[in-house]
């Protein structure tokens, strides 16, 4: 995916998700040490607020798949009902299951943190499929499975202990091909408290 198409799917889905969910984008640089490797947070999500600053031609990719799977966290953490993963005999909704620290954890197929980890990606491609974006870029579902599966790879080396490499390095492939997964509009998306905000990529992974 070039940049120029990037920046074309990212102002789309931004106008969507502000429009239909209420979800606020910001490119307001962050100032957190939260996460789980203890670096600099290039990305946060609050339930209403996205920040995932950096953004800018050197790193659209990342900043562009911060976003995109920023989304579908949030999104996800709207929905418990819907949206729950089993963790130590109990059931957590996804904002519960998401602020664990997933240090030690399985991230293999069909792991809680994989299934966690792909719905989110699921849902942002559902979003662009909804507003129509999707079927205007053939490639890009290719691209996000990519990336998805990628970012898998990177979460297994860091949830591990092992050192990790740049997050451009993280590239399978043969990845499975992601179905975009659609969730409730506007005047079905609850009223959400809240609560502590969780980094969820590091500097180290935003080098290019
Ligand atoms: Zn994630």
């Amino acid at each position: 995916m070039n940049n120029r198409d990037l920046k074309i799917i990212f102002t789309a889905l931004k106008g969507y998700v502000e429009t239909s969910y209420g979800i606020l984008l910001s490119d307001q640089p962050l100032h957190r040490t939260n996460a789980p490797d203890g670096q600099e947070s290039v990305g946060t999500l609050d339930g209403k607020h996205i920040y995932a600053g950096n953004w800018g031609d050197d790193n659209m990719q990342f900043t562009f798949l911060n976003f995109f799977h920023l989304v579908g966290h949030t999104i996800q953490w709207h929905f418990p009902d819907r949206f729950s993963y089993a963790y130590q005999g109990q059931t957590l909704n996804a904002r519960e299951f998401g602020l664990l620290d997933h240090r030690g954890l399985s991230v293999k197929e069909g792991s809680e943190v994989y299934r966690y980890e792909m719905d989110a990606w699921r849902i942002s491609l559902g979003i662009l499929e909804q507003s129509g974006v999707l079927q205007q870029h053939s490639d890009l579902t290719c691209w996000i499975s990519q990336r998805a599966a990628g970012d898998m790879e990177y979460l297994n080396d860091l949830y591990s202990g092992r050192e990790t490499r740049l997050h451009s390095e993280y590239r399978p492939q043969e990845f499975p091909l992601l179905k975009p997964m659609r969730v409730p509009r506007v005047g079905e998306f609850h009223a959400f408290v809240l609560g502590e905000a969780r980094g969820a990529f590091t500097k180290a992974a935003l080098q290019p």
